[in-house]
């Protein structure tokens, strides 16, 4: 009779699930990551006490009076053209935001 040839069993590959890494929230103060449908903006919101210029908001068109809670917001990632992504920043009316897709 033959000899007996045991099989070896393969090596059982198990990857660890990828799905655990959730992405962090950004943790600086008040400014969180907003997907919108040109990209990922910073959002701050501008209390109505630190609000002491008028702004344009690009929503509308129309001027944000002083003292006046607001959204500031700028590309997470900048434009073509300009340094930082600070320079970006535009200054909406909370509503205007949050009705922007
Ligand atoms: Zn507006």
């Amino acid at each position: 009779m033959g000899p007996d040839h045991p099989r070896k069993p393969g090596p059982v590959t198990r990857r660890p699930s990828k799905h655990l890494q959730a992405p962090r929230p950004l943790s600086s103060a008040h400014a969180k990551a907003e997907l919108k449908a040109d990209g990922r903006w910073i959002v701050q919101s501008m209390p109505g006490a630190r609000a002491s210029k008028s702004y344009r908001c690009p929503g509308c068109q129309a001027m944000i009076p002083p003292g006046t809670a607001h959204i500031v917001a700028w590309p997470d990632t900048p434009s073509l053209g300009s340094q930082r992504a600070v320079d970006d920043r535009r200054h909406w009316h909370t509503a205007c935001w949050e009705h922007r897709a």
